[in-house]
Order: structure tokens, then C-alpha cells, then sequence
């Protein structure tokens, strides 16, 4: 979709007396996020159009899909089921009406 331009704005944003990306075009103008290079921002991007909107609580890692994020938070930063649970209902809350928890948790 991209195909040229994304090199094309490479070059705009070059610094051509430092030969390099200036800083600012590898901050994300969404969330402000900052970038060692611009591949990374590209794909952080994703995150914005809607694509991958589960995000890694931890690293550059997105996903679309809340399983995949919990598979890769478990092995990759050996957070526990519990944990992830925790943390995922925190950042991603569910979108339909609250309801109640229909069972207690069995200890
Ligand atoms: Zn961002
Ligand atoms: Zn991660």
C-alpha cells in the first residue's frame, strides 16, 4: 500500500549533516512513545490503526488477539495466568455492559 513512499519520508527525515533519523520522527505522534529505529515505530503503529490491539505490558509485542498476548506474556515474561488476568482486565476492559462475577473464585 506504502510501497516507495515509506523510503521516500525515510529521506525527508533525514538529517544530512548528522546522516541520521532525526529524533523526533521516531516518536510515535500518538502516544509519544520513542523509537530506536524507524522499523519498530512503523509496527508499533499497528497498534493505532486497530489492528493489534493487544499490547505487551512489557515490550514492543502487539497482537489482535488476547490469547496470543497471553501466550507470549507467559513464556516470554513468565508472568503467571493471574497476573496476566490482572493486568489485561486493567488495560483492556471488556467493551460490553459489567456484569457481575457469576462464581466465586474456589480456593
Ligand atoms: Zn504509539
Ligand atoms: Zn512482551
Amino acid at each position: 500500500m506504502l510501497q516507495g513512499s515509506a523510503s521516500a519520508r525515510m529521506l525527508a527525515n533525514l538529517n544530512y549533516r548528522t546522516g541520521m533519523i532525526e529524533e523526533s520522527k521516531r516518536t510515535c505522534h500518538w502516544c509519544g512513545h520513542e523509537f530506536s529505529c524507524g522499523q519498530a515505530l512503523r509496527r508499533h503503529m499497528l497498534i493505532h490503526t486497530g489492528e493489534t490491539p493487544f499490547r505487551c505490558f512489557h515490550c514492543d509485542y502487539a497482537t489482535n488477539r488476547r490469547e496470543s498476548l497471553k501466550a507470549h506474556c507467559l513464556r516470554h515474561h513468565e508472568m503467571s495466568e493471574e497476573e496476566f488476568r490482572l493486568k489485561a482486565k486493567a488495560a483492556f476492559p471488556p467493551a460490553g455492559p459489567r456484569g457481575r462475577p457469576r462464581k466465586k473464585p474456589t480456593v
